[in-house]
């Protein structure tokens, strides 16, 4: 389990999460929704250790991972994928999966040739353009290169922040079908952060909806997709 209590975060003077509780239990997609502005990456970004909190305590599967820099972070088993696929463009595909990998299984060629066989399974596209130039691949392949390199070091967490951003509606369905094949095949916990609510909400099992750095609700997708507000607010639905 992957538990949150009373975050809290600054970037320079100004505090931009408030004091934050939420959890993500094993084998759970829990996406993270909220207007332009609302905290959603900064959160992302402070799990990910990137930012360190003012205040509160983050716990992946009960190891005490908030205060630590963010490459001990990635050891403990959480790993982001940032927004804006950033991949290494000038690297073939093959090069930016093994890359992605976590010092402490580099020397493991085996487990590395099987995480590399896993993911082009996961992600035939790839397979196609095994050893061509990342950046050189479609906004879609990229986002698909940017999740199977989060993968190679096998997390227990994997954080997204906008996966579906710019691109086609046929590519953001593959990749939310690929990220409930993630969490029903390999158990991993998925927190989604998306602009895109109607897209996050039909893959999440849970969603938090944020609002100025504070969640303002929360629930199972059912019940945030049935909500008047969120209706209203992020779904265009009067
Ligand atoms: P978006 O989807 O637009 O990225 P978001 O919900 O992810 O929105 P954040 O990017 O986390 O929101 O931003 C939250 C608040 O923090 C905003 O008011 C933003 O202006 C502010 N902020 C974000 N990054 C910085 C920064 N580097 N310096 C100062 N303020 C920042």
């Amino acid at each position: 389990m992957f538990k949150v209590e009373s975050l809290s975060s600054r970037i320079g003077k100004i505090q931009i999460l408030h004091s934050l509780d939420f959890h993500v239990d094993k084998g759970e997609i829990v996406s993270i929704i909220g207007a332009n502005g609302a905290g959603k990456s900064t959160l992302l970004n402070t799990l990910a250790g990137i930012y360190t909190p003012v205040e509160g305590k983050v716990t992946l599967q009960d190891d005490l991972i908030s205060g630590l820099p963010a490459h001990k972070i990635v050891g403990k088993g959480l790993c982001l994928v940032p927004e804006g696929r950033q991949i290494f463009p000038g690297h073939t595909v093959k090069e930016n999966l093994t890359l992605g990998i976590y010092s402490k299984y580099y020397k493991d060629r085996k487990h590395v040739e099987e995480n590399l066989e896993r993911m082009l399974e996961l992600f035939p596209g790839l397979k196609k353009h095994y050893h061509r130039i990342g950046g050189n691949l479609s906004g879609g392949e990229q986002q698909m290169l940017a999740i199977g390199r989060a993968l190679m070091s096998d997390p227990k967490i994997i954080l997204l922040d906008e996966p579906s951003m710019g691109l086609a509606p046929k590519i953001v369905n593959e990749i939310l079908e690929i990220l409930v094949r993630i969490k029903e095949e390999m158990g991993t916990m998925v927190i989604l952060v998306e602009q895109n609510v109607k897209a996050a909400l039909k893959v999440a099992d849970r969603a938090y909806v944020m609002d100025q750095g504070k969640f303002i609700m929360n629930g199972t997708n059912e019940e945030i997709s049935s909500n008047p507000e969120v209706k209203s607010a992020y779904l265009g639905i009067k």
